[in-house]
C-alpha cells in the first residue's frame, strides 16, 4: 500500500523540493500552501512522477483550520505516514526596533503551527502505531542570530518540541526529528543584501550556499526506513557554519 507525506508549505522553496524528493521515492504527497493556486505546480510535478498529489490550503497557525486539512487528507488517503513541518517565515529586525506583532506573528506561524499539526497527525500515526514526523528548525535555533530574535526563539522551539514529542511518541513507533539548516537558496534568503549574503558564506566550511535538493535528500532519509532506530535528533544541514 502507498504512503502519504504531508508537507506543509510546500508551493516552492525548501517545501517544494521535499515534496518532489519524496514523490521521486514513492510518497503519495500533501501539498499544504496558504492558498491552493500557490500548490498547484508543486503537485503536477509530483504527479508526473507517478504519485498521487492533492493540494489542501489552510493556514497551519489556526487549529480549527489544521483539524479540516488532517480530516480531507485521511478522507482522501485514508492514512498519515509522514508529516514534514515546513511552513516558516521571517520577519527580521534589531530587538530593540521589533514590534510586538511582529515577534508574535513569527511564534505563532513557525512554532504553533508545529504544535497544531504534530498533535493532529500524531493522532492518526498513534492509531497506525507507525509514523515519521521531520520539523524545519534552523542554524539560528541552535546558535541565535542577531536581528532574528523572533525567528530564533521559533526554532529553539522547534528543537525542544522535536525532542519531546519523540520521547511521548517513540513508544508507539513513531519518529520525530529535526534538520537545522544553514544559509538554503530560496524566496526567503532572495531577500538578504549582498552584504548580508557574503557575512554568512565567510563562516561557511564549503564557501557556497546550499541548494533546497540538499535539504530534501536529508528529510527523505529521516522519512525512510534507512533511520529507522533515529529519533529525537537535530541534523545541521549548513556546509559546515558552525563547528
Ligand atoms: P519560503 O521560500 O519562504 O517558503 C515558505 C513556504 O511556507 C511558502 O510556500 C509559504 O507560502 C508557506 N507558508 C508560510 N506561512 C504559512 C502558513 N501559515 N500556512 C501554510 N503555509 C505557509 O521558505 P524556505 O526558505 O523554503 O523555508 C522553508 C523552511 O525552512 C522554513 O521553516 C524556514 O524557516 C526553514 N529554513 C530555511 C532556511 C533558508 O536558508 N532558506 C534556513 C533555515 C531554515 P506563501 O508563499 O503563501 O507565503
Amino acid at each position: 500500500m502507498s504512503k502519504t507525506a504531508i508537507i506543509t508549505g510546500s508551493g516552492r522553496g525548501i517545501g517544494a523540493a521535499i515534496a518532489r524528493r519524496l514523490a521521486k521515492d514513492g510518497f503519495d504527497i500533501v501539498v499544504n500552501e496558504l492558498n491552493e493556486e500557490a500548490g498547484q505546480q508543486t503537485a503536477e510535478e509530483c504527479r508526473a512522477l507517478g504519485v498521487k498529489a492533492s493540494v489542501y490550503a489552510a493556514d497551519v497557525s489556526d487549529y480549527a483550520q489544521c483539524e479540516e486539512l488532517v480530516k480531507k487528507v485521511k478522507e482522501e488517503f485514508g492514512t498519515i505516514d509522514v508529516l514534514v513541518n515546513n511552513a516558516g517565515i521571517t520577519r527580521d529586525g534589531l530587538l530593540l526596533r521589533m514590534t510586538e506583532e511582529t515577534y508574535d506573528t513569527v511564534i505563532r506561524i513557525n512554532q504553533k503551527s508545529v504544535f497544531n499539526m504534530t498533535k493532529l497527525c500524531g493522532g492518526v500515526m498513534l492509531r497506525q502505531k507507525s509514523g515519521s514526523i521531520v520539523n524545519l528548525a534552523s542554524v539560528a535555533g541552535l546558535y541565535g542570530n542577531p536581528g532574528q530574535m523572533n525567528y530564533s526563539a521559533s526554532k529553539g522551539a522547534v528543537i525542544a518540541m522535536t525532542k519531546t514529542a519523540a520521547k511521548e511518541l517513540g513508544s508507539r513507533g513513531i519518529r520525530v526529528n529535526a534538520v537545522a539548516p544553514g544559509f538554503i537558496q530560496t524566496p526567503m534568503t532572495d531577500k538578504l543584501t549582498e552584504e548580508q549574503k557574503n557575512a554568512i558564506l565567510e563562516q561557511v566550511a564549503m564557501k557556497r550556499y546550499g541548494q533546497p535538493e540538499e535539504i530534501a535528500s536529508v528529510v527523505a532519509f529521516l522519512c525512510s526506513d534507512d533511520s529507522s532506530y533515529v529519533t529525537g535528533q537535530i541534523i545541521e544541514i549548513s556546509g559546515g557554519l558552525s563547528m
